[in-house]
C-alpha cells in the first residue's frame, strides 16, 4: 500500500492540537496541523498592540496542581507571577472575589471567620435547603442569600441566559469558598501567565511542524482526507457531521475591544458586573496581566474588552459547552456514529470532548492521547 504523507493530520492548532503536535513529533511522527483562523494558537492566542499584550479571546491564566503538565509548560516559556484577583462591582460597590473573608467583611462588616460562618448558615436554615438540587440552592448554601444575591445571581444568568434555579449546581462550585483573608481566585499549586503572552508557549510546541492556517477541514475534506492515516479533530464533533443528529448548544460571547488614551482604567486584570442592569459580565484590562512588566503596565494607553454573553447563532464562536441532558446523550451518539464511521479520526480538545477545559486539563487530555496513541511519555 502506498505510504500516506503524514502520520497524522490534526486539525485545529489551539492548545490540545499543538500540545499532541510536538509529542507526536517527539516520537518521531509525522505531522501537519491546520487551523481555519488567520493565526495558530486557538483561543489563546495573543495581539500586542503598542506593547500591550491582548488575550484576545478572553482572558487565559494559567494555574495546574499537576506538576508533570506545569513542567512541561515550563521547557518553553517563562512564567510570570500573576495570581489572579478579580473584583466584582454591585451597584457602585466593590468586592473580592473569589468569597472570602475580604468579601463577607465588605457584604456583613463582620471580621471574623465564625461571625461570618454564622450568617451564612443562618441564611441557609432559613432557605431552608437540604439537598441542593441547582445552581440557585447550591449557591445559597454554600456562601448565603445576600452574597448570592449581590455577586451570583445576576452574573451567572447573564453567563448562561437562563435562570439560576434551571442551571446545573456543578457550575458554581468552580469556585472557592474561604474562610481566610486569600483573594486567589484559584486553588492550584501553580499559577502565571507566559511573559509575553501564549504565542511563545504555541511557537514552541509548533516549532519544526507542517502548519496551514486559513484551512478551514471542513471546505477541504476531500483533499484533506487522504494524506494522513489518522486525524486529530478538535473541532465541533456536530459540524464535522453536518449536524446529522441535531445541533450542540454553546454559550457564546461578544468581545468589544477599546484602546484608551489613559495609562489605568480600573487598576486590575479583571473586575466582574455582577447586577443584571448591566449587559456586559467583567472587563479585562490586558496590561495587568503582566503586572511586573514596567513598560506594559507605564504604557500612555491601555486596552480594555467588554465581554457580552450571547446565544450562539450561525457564525458565533462556540466558548462553553451547555452540559444539561440533552447534549450530553448527543455528544455521546456523535461519538458512537464516529466509532462506527471514522475510526481512524480522534475528536478532541474543548469541541471534540464537548467539556469546558481548564488550560491544565488540556495538556493533560493531550498526553493522555499521546500516550494511548503510541505511548508517549513526559
Ligand atoms: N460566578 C458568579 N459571579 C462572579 C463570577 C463567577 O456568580 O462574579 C459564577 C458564574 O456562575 C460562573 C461560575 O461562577 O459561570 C464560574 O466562574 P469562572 O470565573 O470559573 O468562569 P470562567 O471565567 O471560567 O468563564
Amino acid at each position: 500500500m502506498e505510504q500516506r504523507k503524514y502520520d497524522y493530520l490534526i486539525v485545529g492548532a489551539g492548545l490540545f492540537g499543538a500540545t499532541f503536535a510536538y509529542m507526536a513529533k517527539q516520537q518521531g511522527k509525522r505531522c501537519i496541523v491546520i487551523d481555519k483562523r488567520p493565526h495558530l494558537g486557538g483561543n489563546v492566542y495573543c495581539d500586542n498592540l503598542g506593547g500591550i499584550t491582548v488575550h484576545k479571546y478572553g482572558p487565559h491564566i494559567f494555574h495546574t496542581s499537576n506538576k508533570e503538565v506545569w513542567n512541561f509548560v515550563n521547557k518553553f516559556v517563562v512564567f510570570n507571577q500573576f495570581t489572579l484577583n478579580t473584583i466584582a462591582t454591585y451597584k457602585e460597590k466593590l468586592y473580592n472575589l473569589p468569597f472570602n473573608m475580604h468579601t463577607f467583611h465588605q457584604m456583613w462588616d463582620v471580621t471574623k471567620p465564625e461571625e461570618a460562618f454564622a450568617i451564612i448558615e443562618q441564611q441557609r436554615r432559613e432557605a431552608t435547603i437540604e439537598n441542593p438540587r441547582n445552581l440557585e440552592e447550591q449557591a445559597i448554601s454554600l456562601v448565603g442569600r445576600d452574597v448570592y444575591e449581590t455577586l451570583i445571581k445576576g452574573y451567572t444568568e447573564k453567563q448562561w441566559g437562563r435562570p439560576c434555579r434551571e442551571l446545573p449546581a456543578d457550575i458554581i462550585k468552580r469556585l472557592p469558598v474561604r474562610f481566610s483573608f486569600n483573594n486567589n481566585y484559584f486553588n492550584d499549586r501553580f499559577q502565571g501567565i507566559p511573559e509575553g503572552g501564549y504565542n511563545a508557549l504555541i511557537g514552541g510546541l509548533l516549532e519544526g511542524t507542517e502548519c496551514l492556517t486559513y484551512c478551514n477541514y471542513i471546505d477541504n475534506r476531500s483533499e484533506l482526507e487522504g494524506i494522513a492515516d489518522e486525524i486529530i479533530y478538535t473541532g465541533p464533533i456536530d459540524e464535522f457531521f453536518d449536524y446529522r443528529l441535531g445541533r450542540l448548544e454553546y454559550r457564546s460571547l461578544r468581545f468589544e475591544q477599546e484602546d484608551l488614551p489613559i495609562c489605568n482604567f480600573q487598576g486590575n486584570a479583571i473586575v466582574n458586573y455582577t447586577s443584571a442592569e448591566v449587559p456586559y459580565t467583567r472587563i479585562v484590562e490586558h496590561k495587568w496581566f503582566d503586572t511586573y512588566n514596567a513598560a506594559a503596565i507605564n504604557a500612555p494607553h491601555t486596552i480594555i474588552t467588554r465581554e457580552y454573553p450571547q446565544d450562539f447563532t450561525p457564525g458565533a464562536e462556540p466558548y462553553y459547552p451547555i452540559n444539561d441532558e440533552r447534549n450530553t446523550v448527543l455528544h455521546k451518539d456523535y461519538l458512537a456514529l464516529a466509532k462506527k464511521e471514522v475510526p481512524d479520526i480522534a475528536f478532541a480538545g474543548r469541541l471534540g470532548a464537548y467539556k469546558y477545559f481548564d488550560m491544565d486539563k488540556t495538556i493533560a487530555e493531550a498526553m493522555t492521547l499521546a500516550n494511548r496513541e503510541y505511548g508517549y511519555k513526559a
